[in-house]
């Protein structure tokens, strides 16, 4: 088994590198971002409930996220690993995640975080915006909040796997392809640690 946390600030390049690494490493992909749209896009109660919060920039409860999350990991029995994306996204679910994992013997390798200067990540948001159809993409405002939120609600979970000796940042900038470089080479040798352990 071999789990990593993709961390970053909305804009980083998260959702992108996740599918890459994916791919390249054979773990499945959870993304708390894209299950929450999908519960939108289906029209569910859950869906409805999230899309207020979404909406204003603002985070869905520990709860709801844990409990999806939970749900899918136990749809993989068999997966070499699993790689989240945009979770954990508070303390508080960092530690229900390693409480989660525990109880199936499982962990955190790494937290893998991708580094970007602010004024990128708004430049790209704002880009993302014009083609996603994502509406928290599309206004200033909310993407504003969205990253005041990152900076006081998430950016404590850097401190959290810190404390654990697993916080690895990574260079964000630059082409798709130099950043998916950076971050296979990383996680090659985390793998070989991971192994070896
Ligand atoms: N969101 C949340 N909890 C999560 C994931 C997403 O509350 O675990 C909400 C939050 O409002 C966030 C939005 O969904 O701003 C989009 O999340 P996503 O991870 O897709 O955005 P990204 O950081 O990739 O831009
Ligand atoms: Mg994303």
């Amino acid at each position: 088994m071999f789990n990593i946390v993709l961390f970053g600030a909305p804009g980083a390049g998260k959702g992108t590198q996740a599918l890459l690494l994916a791919e390249k490493f054979d773990l499945i992909h959870l993304s708390t971002g894209d299950m929450l749209r999908n519960e939108i896009a289906s029209g569910s109660r859950l869906g409805q409930q999230a899309q207020n919060i979404i909406s204003k920039g603002e985070l869905v409860s520990d709860e709801l996220v844990i409990n999806m999350i939970r749900e899918r990991i136990e749809r993989h029995p068999d997966a070499k690993g699993f790689i989240f994306d945009g979770f954990p996204r508070t303390q508080a679910q960092a530690r229900e995640l390693d409480r989660l994992l525990q109880e199936k013997d499982m962990k955190v390798a790494a937290m893998v975080a991708l580094e970007v200067d602010p004024a990128e990540l708004t430049c790209r948001l704002m880009k993302r915006g014009e083609s996603s159809g994502r509406p928290d993409d599309n206004s200033i405002e909310i993407i504003g909040n969205r990253i005041e939120v990152y900076n006081r609600k998430t950016t404590p979970v850097i401190e959290y796997y810190r404390a654990q000796e697993k916080y690895h940042p990574v260079d964000g900038l630059g082409h798709i392809k130099d950043v998916s470089q950076r971050l296979n080479k990383l996680t090659e040798s985390l793998l070989s640690q991971s192994v070896a352990g």
